[in-house]
């Protein structure tokens, strides 16, 4: 009984303050290069009414259908824990009437998003995305910049991905292409399994993401949205290959890459990573023109994707970060009370101009201080004892390469700054 409440439930973790540096990394990088783009952060609610993400996200998704965390409150509303957050930003653009703002909308999230899935490498219940989305323009440009920019944040931090890209259509040329599909799935039922069958009915269109092995032949040899787009569809996935051409973007187009939701039209994009392994998806993304409209709203563009930051992270290279964690900058060591009187007098000096500064009070030999000090990666530590107290100097040692000097009070600071 007490074991169990000394434990995380499944799928969820604690991220410890050794790992959380890699994270505040990314998360200051990701908000230096979105604002380098336009982008503002919105921060939204992690609970909403269910009907939000039933309707945004679709009932037949696997999402709504099998992994919302979704209960009832004290009034009796059904609630549900974000599972993602585009529905949000579109619900709180319309909320707060930013539509009838002129031009394009750029907004961002950082945040947790909860769904109850399998339990996997790489998958999590409680996992975290960044995330933007435009609302109000429909150009291809602007999705060209916007996957240029996912993929400066994550080349900026040194890790290695692919981009694909596809076009699922629209209103005016999907039908036919649905209809040719759907005949092609019904004339050869056995070449599929349960999933796919069903699907042939209810969302044709996500057949082309199943993942079961025996299917696959028969997927490949299937029509694809790609070569049925009208013209302008085809002109605009066009322009977008050509602006990220402009940005000098690689790219491969994959037909299968759908996003299997009425309300997505057109662009839809994948960031993928050779070292993920199964879960290989780094981020997704692409333009969801109706989904203002099923929400209730006013016909809005929109575009965006989100990027999961767990895999992002596992992905961080080893070296990264390092000459950026923040560690102390100094651990200052005492020997008797007085000592530790200055010691608390000297950190409280530093630390108003800014350095880090980190001392134990329950002092105890120079030895158990020193280990203290290499347990929590101090940069320097200082020595006060009483013939530092008598001489007004201490001796301050640089960890990285052993040196050390004896310092007066004045140029303390300028020296762990690395100005002297
Ligand atoms: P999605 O919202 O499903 O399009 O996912 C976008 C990105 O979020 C994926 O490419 C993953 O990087 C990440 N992601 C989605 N689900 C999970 C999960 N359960 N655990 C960890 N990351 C996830």
């Amino acid at each position: 009984m007490a074991e169990s409440l000394l434990s995380t439930i499944p799928g969820t973790r604690d991220l410890l303050p050794d790992e959380l540096d890699r994270w505040h990394l990314v998360e200051d990088r990701t908000r230096d290069i979105f604002a380098r783009y336009g982008f503002q952060e919105i921060r939204t609610p992690i609970i909403e009414a269910t009907e939000l993400f039933a309707r945004g996200i679709g009932d037949d998704t696997d999402i709504v259908g099998k992994e919302m965390y979704t209960f009832r409150d004290q009034s009796g509303k059904s609630i549900t824990l974000r599972p993602e957050a585009t529905a949000s930003v579109v619900r709180a653009y319309l909320q707060h009437s930013m539509h009838r703002e002129a031009g394009a909308t750029r907004l961002y999230y950082v945040g947790p998003m909860f769904r109850h899935e399998k339990k996997q490498k790489g998958r999590w219940r409680q996992f975290f995305q960044v995330g933007a989305e435009i609302l109000g323009s429909d150009h291809p440009a602007i999705e060209a910049e916007t996957v240029e920019m996912v993929l400066a944040l994550i080349g900026s931090l040194g890790i290695q991905s692919r981009l694909q890209i596809n076009s699922v259509g629209c209103p005016n040329c999907r039908p036919a292409y649905l209809e040719r599909l759907r005949a092609e799935l019904r004339g050869d039922p056995a070449a599929f399994c349960e999933d796919c069958r069903r699907r042939t009915e209810t969302n044709p269109l996500r057949v082309l993401d199943c993942k079961v092995e025996a299917c696959q032949p028969r997927i490949n040899r299937l029509p694809m949205m790609i070569d049925h787009l009208c013209s302008d569809c085809a002109g605009h996935f066009q322009r977008f290959k050509s602006y990220l051409s402009g940005a000098d973007i690689p790219f491969e187009v994959v037909p299968r890459l759908v996003r299997g939701l009425d309300y997505y039209v057109r662009t839809a994009f994948e960031i993928v990573s050779g070292d993920l392994g199964a879960q290989n998806a780094l981020a997704g993304g692409g333009r969801y023109d109706g989904l203002a409209e099923v929400l209730g709203g006013p016909p809005t563009h929109g575009f965006g994707f989100a990027l999961g930051l767990d895999r992002l992270i596992m992905l961080l290279p080893a070296s990264l970060g390092d000459e950026s964690i923040a560690k102390p900058d100094l651990f200052l060591a005492h020997i008797g009370e007085e000592a530790l009187r200055k010691a608390i007098e000297l950190a409280r000096q530093l630390r108003r101009k800014g350095l880090r500064c980190c001392l134990e009070f329950e002092g105890g030999s120079l030895k158990r201080q020193m280990r203290m000090a290499n347990r929590i990666n101090a940069r320097h530590t200082l020595i006060i004892g009483g013939e530092e107290l008598a001489k007004g100097l201490y001796k301050v040692r640089r960890m990285s390469s052993s040196e050390q000097r004896e310092i007066s009070p004045d140029h303390l600071a300028d020296y762990l700054l690395g100005r002297e």
